[in-house]
């Protein structure tokens, strides 16, 4: 693959201009790009009331290799490669099932990788579902009455999901963590342009649809998930976790 960047075009574009605008930006007669991917779309307003939308793209052409040796100039290299690896297993085999306290997003991502390599996570979250959280929050909103364990802050999803769901980071993406985050979001109902936009959001609503549908890509792939359970202390035997007190 081939990362072409700074293209610019006005926010008006067909896909059609974009792919024709990558292989002019490529050196060599007549060059045919296969597949196209948008890696990054940022707007361009300096020259308002014209706006533009500036991409970084990775493309698949035949002679990638000779066209590599032509390039002038810094915005057309190699992509580089990041995709995310599950860590490697370990030799001993568990004693028995993973548990996972929480199920804000460090929980959820965790309960769902967990889930996907056939660990079957236990998963226990003192608050409630996202849909009854819901009405928790508006019950809390409208009345004043809390739910301890069930509200803006504690329930499935964790402390933003009544935000307006930012995801962008300015954490580094060294193994593509974070791309691989947004991917699952992709895959669990979020619009695809998350993964190209400068600063992707989704809100509320949205999010919690995702939420749900990763619960039960958790639970189909044998995970299960106990809602208003809380821990309440962890036990430790020989300098090693042995168990939890819900
Ligand atoms: C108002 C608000 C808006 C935000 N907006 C954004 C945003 O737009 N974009 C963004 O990226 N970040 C946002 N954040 C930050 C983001 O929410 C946090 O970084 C993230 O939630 C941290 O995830 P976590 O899983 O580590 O913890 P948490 O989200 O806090 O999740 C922890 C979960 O564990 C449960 N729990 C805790 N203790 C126990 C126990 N003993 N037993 C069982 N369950 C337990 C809790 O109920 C909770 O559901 C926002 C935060 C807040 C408060």
């Amino acid at each position: 693959m081939i990362r072409i960047s700074q293209l610019k075009l006005p926010v008006t574009h067909t896909p059609e201009e974009l792919k024709k605008k990558a292989e002019k930006a490529l050196p060599g007669r007549h060059v045919m790009i296969r597949s196209l991917r948008i890696v990054r779309q940022s707007l361009d307003a300096r020259r308002k009331p014209e706006l533009f939308y500036v991409y970084t793209i990775d493309v698949e052409v035949e002679n990638e290799k000779q066209i590599l040796k032509q390039v002038k100039g810094n915005t057309i290299s190699p992509a580089p490669q990041k995709n995310y690896r599950f860590p490697a297993s370990g030799t001993e085999m568990l004693s028995h099932r993973p548990v996972v306290v929480g199920c804000g997003p460090a929980g959820l991502f965790c309960a769902y990788e967990l889930a996907l390599h056939g660990y079957r996570p236990v998963v226990i979250e003192q608050g409630a579902p996202v849909e009854e959280r819901q009405k928790d929050v508006e019950a809390f909103w409208t009345s004043g009455r809390l739910d301890p364990y069930s509200n803006v802050q504690f329930g499935e999803g964790g402390a933003g999901t009544f935000s307006d769901g930012k995801l962008n980071t300015l954490v580094k993406d060294p193994v593509g963590r974070n791309q691989e985050v947004l991917r699952l979001f992709v895959e669990h109902g979020a619009p695809e342009d998350i993964l190209y936009v400068n600063k992707p959001h989704i809100g509320t609503d949205l999010l919690m649809s995702v939420i749900r549908n990763m619960r039960e890509s958790i639970l189909r792939a044998g995970g299960n998930i106990y809602f208003y359970t809380c821990m309440t202390e962890i036990d430790i035997k020989d300098g090693r976790v042995s168990g939890i007190i819900i």
